[in-house]
């Protein structure tokens, strides 16, 4: 697993202001910055608060961005480690690494523990079934030692445990997560945020603004992960060209070449 520990330095890390749109979830994610702030407080009142959340959205609108900005806005140590990896595991080895996970998130609380792709925990390489459907020795032991941590943690040892998944079928036995958090596809006006927020990072011939509302409206459809994605092509095409500033026929261009990667990953995957 990775970790992210802004005590111990490294780069600045993933802030709310950097996550566009998702205004609602924002809010309800802050939430946990400040249990994880002020656990004493919580304590006092006698309020158990939540041990974790699961995060439910397509590819790429920003769970993890806002899992990582829960982590360095209560500037607590981040530990990551992604479902698929557990995949290939044999002889125990996923039991293994999800014990040594929490083992050091205990060691490190308060904390977070956030695993990307939770409903690959559970699922055969060759499975095309659901996700936790417990057919396969190596995935069960890896997915009971994962709820057994999870049962065994209390809401006083300050670890909060974010997980998320784009399968609605994975959250499965209510009561494991305290809160279900669902992620939609940004709408137009949050598109124009988004294009907003990547188009900042990109030298254009105008501000920002001028061209985020016509891009929102030309990309229904994409997540924001297509849009950072866009943005970057542009400057890529107005590189090609030669350019020293990105324009309005770049980021067009820009928006037929991801749609085009979109539809040739789609039909690789039907
Ligand atoms: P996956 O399920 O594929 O892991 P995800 O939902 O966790 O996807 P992120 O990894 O958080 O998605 O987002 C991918 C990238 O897309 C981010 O690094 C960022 O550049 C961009 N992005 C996604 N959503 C937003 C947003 N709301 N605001 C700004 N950028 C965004």
């Amino acid at each position: 697993f990775t970790i992210i520990d802004p005590l111990a330095g490294g780069s600045r890390g993933v802030k709310f202001a950097d996550v566009a749109g998702l205004k609602e979830v924002k809010q309800e994610v802050m939430e946990f910055v400040d249990y994880l702030r002020r656990p004493d407080f919580y304590k006092t009142l006698g309020a158990k608060v939540p041990r974790g959340a699961i995060l439910l959205g397509p590819p790429g609108c920003g769970k993890t961005m806002l899992a990582k900005a829960v982590a360095s806005e209560a500037n607590v140590p981040f530990l990551a480690m992604n479902g698929s990896e557990f995949i290939e595991m044999i002889g125990g080895l996923g039991a293994a690494r999800v014990r040594d996970l929490f083992k050091e998130a205990r060691k490190r609380s308060p904390c977070i523990i956030y695993i990307d792709e939770i409903d690959a925990i559970g699922r055969k390489r060759s499975t095309v079934g659901g996700p936790f459907d417990g057919s396969s020795g190596e995935s069960d032991q890896t997915l009971n030692q994962l709820l057994v941590e999870m049962d065994g943690m209390s809401s006083k040892e300050g670890v909060l445990m974010l997980a998320s998944t784009n399968r609605q079928d994975a959250l499965m036995r209510p009561g494991r997560f305290d809160r279900q958090i669902i992620i939609e596809l940004p709408t137009l006006e949050e598109r124009k945020e988004i294009f907003e927020q990547h188009l900042k990072g990109i030298t254009l011939e105008h501000e920002p603004r001028v061209y985020s509302q016509r891009m929102a409206s030309l990309t229904p459809g994409f997540s924001g992960a297509d849009i950072a994605n866009v943005c970057n092509e542009a400057a890529l095409h107005a590189a090609r060209d030669k350019h020293t500033k990105v324009v309005a026929d770049d980021l067009e261009y820009a928006v037929e070449r991801v749609v085009g990667g979109t539809e040739k990953r789609s039909s690789v995957m039907s």
